[in-house]
């Protein structure tokens, strides 16, 4: 049975019945995988993320901003009032231009950045065109990610354990570092965890530590910039509907079942975790910093 749309996300529904269940079909792609692909369609808040200006005026840099939780990101920013600067990879382009449109729908700028986070320049340059771009930035959503499922550990290459390293922790580093000489007093950084720090999966041992790191950067760096008045947390999601996921995140067994093994039944769709970074972004988390917020279907982060 298919759901009736959600209007708005502020409509009482049962979390059960909200969104599609598994079985999926199986859909392989080649990652880093469409969100136009995707079977069932992911909700990412296209049609019933309502803003209040919680964001006035802000201004963004979100990678990974083309599908997925950073598409949610960056309408719900959109429509809470932000401009935004979107980081993908130029294959993501079509993704974007979706994202694109709804941003300018609500009436606030977008500035598109496409490159690869695994070299250390462009992500400096990344920093430099989004502040270029939008005349400043207060919010730094570090979202983009690579998981690639191996069963065997004798079958984790080294370039695989390298470009996720690249991509999941020296991109953090890199685009952070370049990102703090901008950031004023009120400033928030959110980092993309995942359940996978805290309860890692056998078949994603790269992945998982690169997910620890993020959870525990998280927090040497809230301490050490505190005293500017920057504010450090992350988001540790559990099953979420994106192109992560059939583009080799998992095995298309497991695409197929989804979300079945958390205690509400059903992976997560990506506007459903969109309203705690709005929460850690705005000055409502004021006194939020240093920690990882988890939405995962009820699994214990
Ligand atoms: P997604 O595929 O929609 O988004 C990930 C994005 O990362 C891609 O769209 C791509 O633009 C970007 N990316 C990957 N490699 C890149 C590179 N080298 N350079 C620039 N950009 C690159 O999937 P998503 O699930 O929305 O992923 C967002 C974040 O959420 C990731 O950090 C992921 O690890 C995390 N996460 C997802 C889940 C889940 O179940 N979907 C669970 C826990 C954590
Ligand atoms: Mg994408």
């Amino acid at each position: 049975m298919t759901p009736e749309p959600v209007k708005n996300q502020y409509e009482m529904r049962d979390p059960l019945s909200q969104y599609p269940r598994p079985p999926f079909p199986r859909q392989p792609q080649p990652a880093p995988g469409l969100a136009s692909a995707m079977d069932p369609t992911p909700d990412h808040g296209e049609d019933s993320y309502v803003g209040f200006g919680r964001l006035k005026g802000r201004r963004a840099l979100i990678t990974g901003a083309d599908s997925g939780i950073g598409r949610a990101v960056a309408i719900a920013f959109a429509r809470e009032g932000a401009d935004v600067a979107l980081n993908y990879l130029q294959v993501e382009d079509s993704d974007a231009e979706e994202v694109v449109k709804l941003i300018e729908a609500a009436g606030r700028k977008a500035v598109v950045i496409p490159g690869d986070l695994k070299d250390e320049a462009f992500c400096r340059a990344l920093v430099q065109q989004a502040v270029d771009g939008l005349g400043g930035l207060d919010i730094l959503v570090n979202n983009a990610g690579k998981q690639t499922a191996v069963e065997a550990l004798a079958d984790l290459s080294t370039e695989q354990f390298d470009a996720t390293m690249k991509t999941n922790v020296y991109a953090l580093f890199w685009v952070t570092k370049a990102a703090l000489p901008h950031l004023p007093p009120g400033a928030s950084i959110i980092n993309t965890t995942s359940i996978q720090a805290s309860e890692p999966s056998k078949n994603l041992v790269d992945y998982a530590m690169t997910k620890a790191a993020i959870a525990n950067f998280t927090g040497s760096l809230a301490k050490q910039v505190a005293e500017k008045g920057i504010r450090v947390n992350a988001v540790a999601p559990g099953p979420y509907w994106t192109a992560l996921q059939p583009s080799g995140g998992q095995p298309q067994e497991s695409v197929t079942k989804f979300g079945e093994q958390v205690p509400l039944g059903r992976p997560g769709q990506p506007a459903e975790i969109a309203p705690l970074y709005v929460l850690l972004a705005s000055q409502e988390g004021s006194y939020m910093t240093g920690n990882v917020y988890a939405s995962t279907g009820g699994s214990l982060y």
